[in-house]
């Protein structure tokens, strides 16, 4: 079938919105008519080149929509389901999937390097000659072709604005607090960078009863929207020093710190908020090779744990329904961070109202 896409041709050049063949989804697949999809700053790391993609490629890796078709081995009662897309579904088979560490699947992670889906080949081409998917999604599309379980069956009531957004940035920050950092009611968190994925760690934090929660970000609606999604305090890294700001709040320094910027600097921040005992989360992904020295003495001393983190350590088929039952259950308070809203067509718009730095979130409306 054709569809239409945002394909990158070239990285550092605009999306082309095109019209791609699709090939209908194969064993163990589904085919999706998408509905929406978010823009994550991880679309524009691929868009600018700092991570290395196959290009052509269709980006977009945050999508909500509903099952058209699916292959052979798939229940057919699927067709009408409404899914939120996964970008790690469990192979079952690797050692991390066996450890229950889905997000870091083996399989998942080769199917994003290559762009393809799993037997190795793409659903997507042009004038024959193949085009590649962004990590088993490619939701910059009306439709997409993906493994069957990847598509996590989400309450139909959901705004698939709001939807799509539990597959990348909401579960990252959320699931960070209540899976990686196993935050506990009445410990303070601090989360440095309120994008997309800090202000749901600043949800997050909420979801579990944090206290105090100290947003510090320098752009003023961005602060804004984290006091009003749950944050107790907000500081401004532009007017002082933030580390000085966080404990001026809570004087030992705050059991969990959560770096979701991604920068060295603002890592170092986070480690330096954080108390003898405490956490530090490093969540926002800078450019590859970006380093920070190591405080070994801190470390040892006081205990101090310092974790990276993938998706939060999430489990996509166990959290994206849970956290859409919070949504609609009104203890996951999503729609504030759904700002700005585009068509396919505005892509280009939509990028660059992402790279401005917007507070909260641009979604692409596709249905
Ligand atoms: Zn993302
Ligand atoms: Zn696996």
């Amino acid at each position: 079938m054709l569809i239409t896409a945002a394909l990158l041709v070239e990285t550092g050049s605009d999306l082309e919105v095109v019209e791609l063949e699709l090939a209908p989804p194969r064993r163990d697949e589904v085919l999706v008519r998408l509905h929406a999809s978010g823009i994550c700053r991880s679309d524009l790391s691929l868009l600018d080149g700092m991570w290395p993609a196959p290009l052509p490629m269709v980006l977009g890796h945050e999508g909500a929509g509903v099952i058209e078709d699916v292959g052979e081995d798939v229940d057919p009662s699927r067709v009408g389901e409404y899914v939120v897309l996964t970008f790690t579904p469990a192979c079952g088979r690797c050692r991390f999937c066996l450890q229950g560490r889905v997000n870091l699947c083996t399989e998942a992670a080769r199917c994003m390097d290559d762009g393809v889906l799993r037997d190795g080949t793409t659903r997507l081409s042009l004038d024959g000659a193949r085009v590649h998917h962004l990590a088993l999604v490619s939701s910059f599309a009306t439709h997409a072709v993906v493994p069957a379980n990847a598509a996590i069956a989400v309450p139909a009531e959901l705004d698939p604005a709001r939807a799509c957004l539990l597959g990348c940035g909401v579960m990252t920050g959320v699931v960070s607090v209540t899976r990686r950092a196993n935050v506990r009611p009445g410990e303070s968190v601090a989360v440095l960078g309120c994008g997309g994925v800090g202000l749901a760690t600043v949800l997050g934090a909420r979801l579990v009863s944090a206290h105090p929660i100290v947003a510090v970000e320098p752009v003023a609606p961005k602060r804004e929207l984290a006091l009003r999604l749950g944050a107790t305090h907000a500081v401004d890294p532009a007017s002082e020093d933030p580390v000085t700001a966080v404990r001026r709040i809570v004087p030992e320094g705050v059991d969990h710190a959560f770096e979701a910027f991604g920068s060295a600097a603002v890592a170092e921040q986070a480690f330096a908020a954080t108390r003898t005992g405490g956490t530090t989360v490093l969540i926002g992904q800078p450019a590859m090779g970006v380093t920070v020295p190591l405080p070994v003495y801190e470390l040892t001393q006081f205990e101090h744990d310092v974790l990276g983190t993938h998706i939060g350590g999430a489990t996509p088929a166990l959290e994206i329904p849970g956290l859409a039952t919070l949504a609609l259950a009104g203890k996951l308070d999503l729609a504030p961070l759904v700002t700005h809203r585009f068509s396919l067509g505005e892509i280009g718009e939509a990028l660059e109202t992402t790279r401005s730095g917007t507070a909260g979130r641009v979604v692409l409306q596709l249905a």
